[in-house]
Formats: C-alpha cells, structure tokens, sequence
C-alpha cells in the first residue's frame, strides 16, 4: 500500500490468552469499546506492522518468537512479543509505575515514593522494548509507543535507530512543572520523550504542562502555537487554555505537539443501545428501581484519583441537607476493582465500603436503599442499559487525564428521543473542556458536589434535551474513528527518512 510500516508499542497485548483443555487461544479484549480495536483498525487496512507488547513467560530472559495475532483478519500484523515474568511486570508496571508515576501525574504529591532500584529495573525493562522495536522496525517505520510505562523507550530507541519516526500518546493526564518535578529522574524522562518527533496528549493544558517542565529543565523556544477556543473551553475550566503549543525547539531537536482527547465508538454504542436484550434490560431496571424515582449513576475504577470517597461523603450531605428528596434519588455506584495484586487501593476500598454502609445503615427504608453499590466490572452491553436508564450521570473525579464514562454516558443519552439526562462532569477531568453543555463541579469543594447535584436534580426537560443534545453532536463527531485518524495524519506528516541528529 505503501503507507509506511507502523510499530505499536503498548505494553499490553492486544487479546488475552486463555487455555482450554492444554491449547492455547487469543481472545480479543472483553470491551470492543476501548482503544485496542481502534488502534487495530489500522492494521486492517493493510498496513504492515508489530505489535511490541510483554508477554508473561516462567524465566526471566526466555525469548519468544513473533506470531500473528489473528492471521485472518490481520495479515500484515505481527505480535512481537517480549517475555517478561510475573515477577518483572509487577515490580515495572504494578509497583514502581504505581508508586512513583501514578500519584506524580494526578497530582498526588504526598502519595508519591520515589525508590532507585524499581527505577533501574524500570529503565532496564524500557530497554528491552526498545531494543525489540529497534529490531523489528523497516528503515523510516513510524513508531507509536504509549504512555507513562514506556517513557524511557524514545530516547534510547533513537540512539539504536536515528532513522525512525517516533510519535508518543500520553492516556493519562500531564502535571504541571512543580508537581512533575518531584521525579527524581525528570530529567533523564524529559530528555527521552525530547526524542520523539511528536508527542501527544489528551487535552492542550497537559502539552502546554509539558512545555513548562521542559523549560524548567533545559532552555525551549515554542515555535508554533495554535490557537484551541473553536474545539476546547479556555474560561471559566481550570484545565482550559486558549493556545496551545505547538511546535518546541529543545536541546537541539525539535518536536511537534498536539492535543487528541480520545473518543468513543458511538457507531458500535448505538448499535448495542439498540439491541433488543439492552430495551428489555433498561425497562426491567426501570421497574425494578420504581418510575418515579431520580437515578443518579456513578461509574468509575476503584482510585482514590477518582475521588470516590469525596463523592460519597457529598451525597450523605445532600441527603442531610435535602430530605425532600429521600425515597426520590438513588445513586449507583458502579466501582471496578483495580488489577489484581495493586494493594495501594486496599484502604480505599475499606473506607469507601464503610462509608456507604453507613449512609444507607442510616437512611434506607423498606422501599429506598440511597446507595446501590457495585464492587465489580459490568460488561460494557450492561453498561449501556444502565446509562440508559439513568437520569443523571455524576462524574466526579478529582483528577482524569480525559474520562470515557462521559462521552459513553453521552453517546447513550443522545440517542433517546426524550426525557434525556444531565452530564456531571468534574472540572479536573480532561473531558470537561470538551464539554461545554455540561454542569461542572469542583469535587474538592463538598458545597458544589452537592449543589450542583441539587441543580442537575432540578433541570426543567427543554434544558436538559438542549444540552444532551449539544454534547451528543460533539461526542458524535468526535469519535475514536476521528481520534486515530487525526494522531496517524500526524504521524504521517514527520518527515519521511529522515536522520535525526
Ligand atoms: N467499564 C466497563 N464496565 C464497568 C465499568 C467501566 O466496561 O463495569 C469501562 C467503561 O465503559 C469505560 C472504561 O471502563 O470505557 C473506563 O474508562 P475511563 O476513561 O472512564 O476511566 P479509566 O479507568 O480509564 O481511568
């Protein structure tokens, strides 16, 4: 086709492998939603490509050989698979990525340990990502590597392979200078991701973050900026700004920004909103919770990032305060558990499960339970039914680099011809720039939790159809379709072949 060859380097494979009866399977993903497909997207068009990702192997060094990952539907694409032991991926991805990078990047400062032995192993695992890339790659290939686990990759792939076309995502959100700068190896992590012929990032407040780290750590001139209030909010949002970075000279290189918030396959959402076990699904809810009752949803991971406790704590004070709605709301609060072995969210779990049972100990009735807590992962077809059938979504976290649960929550709540919901969105997740139609709270501020809760509860229905619909038009368009697109056109754009000093 002569697109030129595209390496994908994720840390995580794209399927799961699963033994039945001694034989090895790949299975997709369980959620056809996420950015997986969408990035194999590419993969079916023809293009060649490898996917650099670990695999779990017994002994640390063994090496495993390249396979297709589904020769059928894909074959031009390889898994280039590195073998690391369970041993090596927790101490790299589950302990040392958790510690010291999680805590910094959300900006929990007092959450963040720094030890330089889990760094050492960290940089020794990027190498060998690298090292794999590095072998894999045809001459000027496009390399797409992901997020904060393989920060080290693009400096050390650059030495190995100066002729490469090296683009990076950041998934999570960007810190800014004072926060980003308690890394011990900020400078090392700086002076990699400086190798990269273009970086991305969620929302233009994280790359405009990311200019302000460099500049603190090397002299940077900004060469290009653009100027972002037609797509992204810049008043009244604290993550909004009104132009970006776009073009940075540091160090001798330079090196192209920009801002991609990930998007939703509203297409495939649709299609399952209308399935006909999702209508049954959402009336037997609708039943079950009672008609005249207000349903506020809360769907997130188990993270103290995500504020659950600061949430709960909030809605206890709306009920103290607001008894008129007693019997009338009740939240459900659907909680995924974090990956197995992460014990930094043990205490979470603790106190957010006491919390809950607390408040309901206290204020349920025979006929009204306020909290429905779910401590586990519903499979996205569920999903949908219960974003169908709620009237309000209550999205509070005190950080997130975009937030996808909004623009599902959106993509569902669109399609209904009336009676449609109202979107709550923190102002610190990266999502409410995009989302101008909808209420924004503070959820540091417990007043404005619950306040803004009481203003959502109270929306006269012309005002919340015109809203959902606003947000629904640009959630539409901006799709993942559109996400992958417009990081590949980027991609595309790094001049071809060339040698980078
Ligand atoms: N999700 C799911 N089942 C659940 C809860 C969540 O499939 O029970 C999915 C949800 O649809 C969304 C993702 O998990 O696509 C969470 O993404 P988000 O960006 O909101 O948060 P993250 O966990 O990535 O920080």
């Amino acid at each position: 086709t002569g697109e030129r060859q595209l390496l994908m380097v994720y840390h995580r494979l794209p399927y799961e492998i699963r033994e039945v009866n001694g034989i090895r399977e790949h299975i997709t993903p369980r959620s056809p939603n996420g950015i997986i497909p969408s990035l194999m997207g590419f993969f079916s068009q023809g293009r060649s490509g490898t996917w650099i990702a670990w695999e779990e192997v017994d002994k640390p060094g063994k090496s495993l050989r390249n396979i297709y990952i589904d020769e059928k539907q894909y074959p031009h694409l390889l898994a280039g698979r590195i073998g690391l032991t369970k041993k090596e991926v927790e101490l790299f991805y589950k302990v040392f990525s958790k510690e010291a990078f999680w805590p910094t990047i959300f900006s929990f400062v007092d959450k963040a340990s720094f030890n330089h032995d889990h760094w050492d192993h960290y940089v020794r695992i990027n190498r060998i990502f690298a090292e794999k890339t590095a072998a894999e790659a045809d001459l000027g290939a496009n390399v797409w590597i992901h997020d904060y686990n393989l920060w080290m990759v693009p400096g050390i792939l650059r030495q190995l392979r100066p002729d490469l076309n090296i683009a990076f995502f950041h998934h999570t959100s960007f810190p800014p200078a004072d926060i980003f700068n308690i890394i011990p190896w900020r400078g090392d992590i700086i002076g990699s991701l400086l190798q990269c012929d273009y970086i991305g990032f969620h929302i233009p407040r994280y790359a405009e973050n990311f200019v302000d780290v460099v500049k603190s750590i090397l002299p940077a001139t900004v060469l290009e900026e653009q100027n972002c209030t037609e797509r992204f909010l810049s008043y009244s949002c604290p993550l909004g700004v009104e132009k970006m970075p776009r073009l940075i000279e540091a160090g001798s290189r330079q090196v192209r920004l920009g801002a991609h918030p990930i998007g939703v396959h509203t297409a495939y959402i649709k299609e399952l909103y209308e399935k006909e076990t999702t209508t049954e699904l959402v009336k037997k809810l609708r039943n079950q919770l009672g008609k005249d009752k207000k349903i506020v949803l809360s769907v997130e991971r188990l993270d103290y990032v995500k504020g659950p406790l600061e949430k709960i704590y909030a809605f206890q004070e709306f009920l103290e305060q607001y008894p008129e709605f007693h019997g009338k709301v009740e939240l459900i609060n659907i909680c995924t558990p974090p990956a197995k072995g992460m014990k930094i969210y043990d205490k979470v779990q603790q106190e957010l499960e006491q919390a809950i049972g607390k408040i309901n100990g206290r204020y349920s009735t025979i006929g009204w339970t306020p909290i429905h807590f779910f401590f586990r992962s519903f499979p996205f077809e569920e999903l949908v039914a219960y974003y169908a059938v709620s009237d309000i979504a209550w999205i509070t976290p005190l950080r997130d680099g975009l937030n996808l649960v909004a623009k599902e929550f959106v993509a569902v709540q669109g399609l209904k011809e009336q009676h449609k919901g109202v979107l709550v969105i923190s102002e610190f997740a990266g999502v409410s720039v995009e989302m101008g139609y909808a209420l924004r709270t503070n959820p540091y501020d417990k007043k404005s939790l619950r306040e803004v809760l009481l203003q959502a509860l109270l929306m006269e229905e012309q005002e919340r159809d015109m809203r959902m619909g606003r947000l629904f038009d640009s959630v539409q368009y901006y799709d993942i379709a559109q996400w992958s697109e417009s990081f590949m056109q980027e991609m595309e754009a790094i001049t071809p072949l060339q040698f980078h000093s």
